[in-house]
């Protein structure tokens, strides 16, 4: 539970941005789910983000725009976003609680945050996908998530290029409506692949080694068991409550074999 002191309503993302920066104890609050989860947090300045605009996902010339304040299921349900990428990024988060939630949970909230667990940052990692910041401007979701230096930004947009990849989504769950305790996408588009796995528990990362491998590869059952080793040896894992290091790498390998296997019998 938490309590805000403040509730600022912007009229504009710099201005949003701006209060951000200037405003001490201002935080920006998207659906407020996550940070319900605090333990007596106080905010003294929530920053209200939903009345600029946020809440649209648009097919632009070339690339889908998805507002920060996109919800869960509006990425879940959206027809046009869903015809693209086998509907890879509706599977990945039409198994995160129930629709009463995803309702609520937008979708900027944890990318920004690069939350760890999250699932729908792998299924975005697959594709040719960037973030609009308001102030660091666009950068690649995979730049955003490494490069530690952007700090404290207001999320706008996440921009995906519409391409013609096929992709496949794989999670691991304890329980149905628990954390993910490992999950994979990989997409593939001519010889191109993208590998990707997240909730190591770490946030999601490009198995790099064992795209390059498939790159020049024939896709037999062999080379794809390969990959699949190579992803599970070349990536880190850590323990936490939800599983070993050790199941998480097995489950990896698993995993990854399986969203391959998918995406070579979808052509
Ligand atoms: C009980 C529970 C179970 C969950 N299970 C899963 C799961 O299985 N898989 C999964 O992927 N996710 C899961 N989630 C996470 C969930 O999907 C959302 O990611 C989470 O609730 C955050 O979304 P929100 O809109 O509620 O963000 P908030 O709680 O409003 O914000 C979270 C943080 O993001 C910051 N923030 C929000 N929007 C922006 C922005 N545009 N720019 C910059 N910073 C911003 C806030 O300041 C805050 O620090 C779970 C969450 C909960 C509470």
């Amino acid at each position: 539970m938490f309590t805000i002191r403040e509730l600022l309503q912007p009229d504009s993302t710099r201005e949003a941005y701006q209060l951000l920066q200037t405003e001490a104890g201002a935080r920006i609050i998207a659906g407020g789910l996550f940070l319900r989860l605090s333990d007596r947090l106080t905010i003294d300045k929530a920053i209200d983000i939903s009345g600029l605009g946020l809440d649209r996902i648009e097919e632009m010339e070339d690339h889908f725009q998805i507002g920060a304040m996109v919800t869960l299921r509006d990425m879940e349900t959206d027809k046009a976003l869903n015809s693209y990428f086998s509907g890879v990024l509706g599977k990945s988060v039409s198994g995160i609680l129930g629709v009463q939630f995803r309702n609520m949970a937008s979708i900027g909230a944890p990318v920004a945050a690069r939350y760890g667990f999250s699932d729908p940052i792998t299924a975005l990692l697959a594709l040719d996908t960037s973030v609009e910041l308001e102030d660091a401007g666009t950068v690649s979701l995979e730049t955003y998530l490494s490069d530690r230096s952007i700090k404290k930004d207001l999320l706008k947009y996440i921009l995906i290029k519409r391409d013609n990849s096929k992709a496949a989504w794989q999670v691991l769950r304890n329980s149905e409506t628990d954390f993910a305790l490992i999950n994979a996408a990989v997409s593939r588009s001519g010889n191109e692949v993208k590998i990707t796995v997240g909730a190591r528990p770490k946030c999601a990362e490009l198995a790099t080694g064992a795209m390059e491998a498939l790159a020049s590869s024939e896709w037999n059952d062999s080379d794809l068991e390969k990959a699949a080793d190579l992803a599970a040896e070349e990536l880190s894992f850590g323990t936490n409550r939800l599983a070993s290091a050790e199941y998480r790498k097995d489950m990896c390998r698993v995993l990854v074999l399986r969203a391959l296997k998918e995406v070579r019998d979808a052509d």
